[in-house]
C-alpha cells in the first residue's frame, strides 16, 4: 500500500549500515515512524529533505511492519529558524517534548496545526530576540499539554475553585497541577511561589495564538519562572 502524508519531521535515528528511521507527525495519521533505506550514503538525495524541523510531502510504501520512504518533497524548510543556532535548540527541545508526550498513530489535526505554527512562528522571529523564542516555546509547551488533556489551571484556585488574588500570595501547586490561592497555599507545604505576572502570562498563552505572542512584551524573570513551572508540570504529567 502507498501512502501520502503532509508531515513534519521530528526525529531521526541511524540503523544498520546506511539506513535511518525517521519520526514524523503527519496530518493524516498522527505520529509515525518510517524507514529510509540507504539515506546515509554520500550520494543519497533524500537526507536533506528529511532533516528534523522540516515540513514535507512524504510518500511511503508499507507491506507489513514499518513503512518505507519512497519520495519526499520539501514544503517548508524553515530556513530563518535553521540559520540561528539558539532558535534551533529551542525548536528541537519543543519537538522532543512533543515526541515524548504524543503516542503513535493517533491522528490529531489540532496538534498538527500547533506543531506547524510553532515552527512557523520561530521561523518568523528571524533570530531577533532569544527571550521571544523562549516565550513562544513556553506557550507551545502549555498549549501542547492542554491539547493532550492536561490543562494548567490559572484562572481560579486549583484547590478550592475560589478567585486568585492580585497580591503575591498565590502559589503553584505541583500536587494538583495549577495555581492555588493564598489560603490554600498556606496549607500546602509543596506549593511554590508564582508571581502575578506569570499567572497573567499563562492566561495570555491560553487565549492567544503562538503567532500573535511574537508581539508580546516579555520579562526575562517571569519567563525563567514559567520555565521552571513548565518543567515541574511536565514531571507531574509523566
Ligand atoms: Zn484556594
Amino acid at each position: 500500500m502507498d501512502y501520502q502524508y503532509s508531515a513534519i519531521i521530528i526525529g531521526k535515528r541511524d540503523v544498520g549500515e546506511t539506513d535511518r528511521i525517521y519520526t514524523a507527525f503527519t496530518q493524516q495519521s498522527g505520529k509515525i515512524k518510517v524507514l529510509a533505506k540507504g539515506v546515509r550514503k554520500a550520494q543519497a538525495k533524500l537526507a536533506g529533505a528529511l532533516e528534523p524541523l522540516t515540513l514535507v510531502d512524504l510518500a511511503t510504501a508499507r507491506a507489513q511492519g514499518m513503512g518505507k520512504v519512497t519520495g519526499v518533497v520539501v514544503e517548508n524548510n524553515y530556513n530563518n529558524l535553521k540559520q540561528d543556532l539558539a532558535t534551533v535548540a529551542v525548536a528541537l527541545r519543543g519537538v522532543r517534548l512533543f515526541d515524548r508526550l504524543v503516542d503513535l498513530e493517533q491522528p490529531d489535526e489540532a496538534l498538527f496545526q500547533l506543531l506547524k505554527e510553532f515552527l512557523e512562528t520561530l521561523d518568523s522571529l528571524n533570530g531577533s530576540a532569544p527571550v521571544k523564542s523562549e516565550v513562544v516555546s513556553l506557550a507551545f509547551t502549555f498549549k501542547l499539554l492542554s491539547s493532550l488533556g492536561y490543562h494548567f489551571e490559572a484562572t481560579r484556585c486549583v484547590q478550592c475553585a475560589g478567585p486568585l488574588s492580585s497580591g503575591d500570595r498565590n502559589g503553584w501547586s505541583p500536587e494538583t497541577g495549577g495555581v492555588a490561592c493564598g489560603a490554600c497555599v498556606a496549607k500546602d507545604t509543596q506549593a511554590r511561589s508564582i508571581s502575578v505576572n506569570s499567572i497573567k502570562q499563562l492566561r495570555v498563552f491560553s487565549q492567544n495564538s503562538l503567532n500573535s505572542l511574537r508581539r508580546l512584551g516579555v520579562d526575562e524573570r517571569d519567563t525563567r519562572e514559567l520555565g521552571r513551572i513548565a518543567v515541574d508540570f511536565i514531571a507531574w504529567v509523566r
